[in-house]
């Protein structure tokens, strides 16, 4: 399997070396050139499959340049009951038809875990078959960063700098990560905003002799390998789903923010996968939304951009949605470059002309929740169930709703625990959660994060002392 870029200039590269690159050179994206397929026969017999065993099968289709034994061991490594102690994407139904697809089991209680958790596995394995070391340098507002930390701790040959603006996340979003003290990890309390962290990022790695000389790297959400590991939870899924009942149709509907969870179920369907309907669940910044109903794409800017009670989902600037484009536009480049030529210039990608195949062909949904509805659907399940969920996993059920039909399985991907947004979910049914020992353990621990301000030397000399070479 081999691996191109959206934009055309990339030659074609394995896996391994797709995954330690981030953006291809010409500022485009790697896509595989072919989807892999997924016969009947072949999807029936993964039904007695364990977890981390479904993922070395179908991450094998796609890493086909790591010996399988490899493959197995990272995948057991990171889909193990240690990390995921409430078990390793368990389904359950709540009322209305839906049935929840539980992501949020691992050390973070969102769902980032499961891809990071490989992503962890298969950087360490990449570098060393490389023979060269990688110094993570992020910015964080709270989900991602607090994800890669508990993937990346202890790792050989990788450090870890994450930058977060001082005093702006929530209490249990600095315990998950500050509590962590293992030697390659690196927290950083700029003061400032998430802006002024994440230019200063930007200032370190658009410096490219500096970035060469310490190896700088980056895990977000257009990493290749996190794209891949999260297809095989919608394998997962649908072979739970249609136990004893065949090759049945499901829908599944996603919390969207970046457009990388969803892209996963996308190409899961591409695979063969018998999936009716991607359902794109949208906060009140639904720019995706907007482009799934109208054909219009038009991102907005940080400072238009909403916040919300369903934080990680405030993102007004898709980073994946380029490689679903990528295949509207025909796969071809030229197309691809004349798309964004066309944005920048008018601030809106006009493909109204594809509209119809956004639903027909590709089978997407789209929907908007609001902190009115979330809250709503939060009251409606716990009423009706006794179950509580997160207001991400909220918006999710409440689009969902409108796209249910009789004799289709609706799958619910249930993107974070509400233990994490605590505020949201006391305002919609006055009940806090209990809290597990660990996790109050985790929140009384000693914390260990540096202060540094909104100095781009004051950071460069810091990672030059830290940098793992
Ligand atoms: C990251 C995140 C999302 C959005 O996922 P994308 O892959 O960016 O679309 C939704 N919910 C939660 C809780 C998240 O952490």
């Amino acid at each position: 399997m081999q691996y191109i870029s959206t934009r055309g200039g990339m030659e074609p590269t394995e896996f391994c070396e797709t995954l330690l690159e981030g953006l291809a050179p010409d500022g485009g994206l790697a896509v595989p050139t072919q989807l892999p397929a997924v016969d009947a026969d072949t999807l029936e017999s993964w039904r007695g499959l364990a977890y981390a065993d479904l993922a070395t099968e179908v991450i094998g289709l796609f890493a086909t340049d790591i010996p399988r034994d490899e493959l197995s061991a990272m995948t057991h490594a990171a889909y193990s009951a240690e990390k995921f102690p409430g078990g390793i994407v368990p389904l359950r139904d709540i009322d209305g038809g839906i049935t929840l697809v539980g992501l949020s089991e691992g050390p973070t209680l969102a769902f980032k875990d499961m891809a990071m958790q490989f992503l962890g596995q298969v950087m360490e394995y990449a570098l060393e078959r490389r023979g060269t070391t990688l110094n993570i340098v992020g910015a964080t507002s709270g989900d991602t960063g607090s994800a890669a930390e508990h993937a990346f701790r202890g790792k050989k040959h990788i450090n870890v700098f994450m930058l977060s603006p001082q005093g702006r996340m929530s209490g249990f979003q600095r315990a998950q990560m500050f509590s962590l003290t293992d030697e390659n990890i690196h927290n950083i309390a700029v003061d400032g905003v998430f802006d002024d962290a994440q230019n200063l990022v930007k200032a370190l790695s658009g410096d490219l002799e500096f970035k060469r000389a310490h190896n700088l790297g980056a895990v977000n959400s257009i990493n290749l390998a996190r794209i891949v590991a999260q297809v095989v939870y919608y394998f997962w899924a649908w072979l739970r789903a249609t136990d004893g009942r065949g090759r049945l149709e499901v829908s599944v509907a996603v919390p969207s923010g970046n457009f990388g969870n969803i892209l996963a179920g996308y190409f899961a369907k591409g695979m063969g996968l018998p999936i009716r309907k991607l359902v794109l669940a949208a906060n009140e910044n639904n720019v995706l939304d907007e482009f799934f109903r109208t054909g219009l794409y038009r991102p907005r800017s940080s400072q238009q951009t909403l916040a919300t009670s369903s934080p990680s989902m405030d993102i007004s600037k898709a980073s994946n949605l380029e490689r679903f484009l990528f295949d509207l536009l025909g796969r071809d480049p030229q197309r691809m470059n004349d798309a964004w030529a066309e944005l920048d210039a008018n601030g809106v990608l006009d493909l109204t002309a594809e509209l119809p195949r956004l639903a027909g062909e590709f089978g997407f949904g789209s929907g908007t929740s609001t902190h009115a509805d979330r809250l709503a659907t939060i009251k409606a399940v716990y009423e009706a169930t006794g179950d509580i969920i997160d207001p991400h996993t909220a918006d999710g059920v409440k689009v969902a709703r409108d796209y249910v039909e009789e004799g289709v399985p609706m799958l619910v991907m249930e993107t974070a625990k509400p233990a994490k947004f605590q505020e949201t979910i006391t305002e919609a049914i006055g009940v806090e959660i209990e809290l597990s020992d660990e996790l109050r353990e985790m929140l009384d621990a000693p914390q260990r994060v540096v202060e540094m301000p909104n100095d781009e030397r004051a950071l460069r000399a810091y990672v030059s002392d830290h940098a793992a070479h």
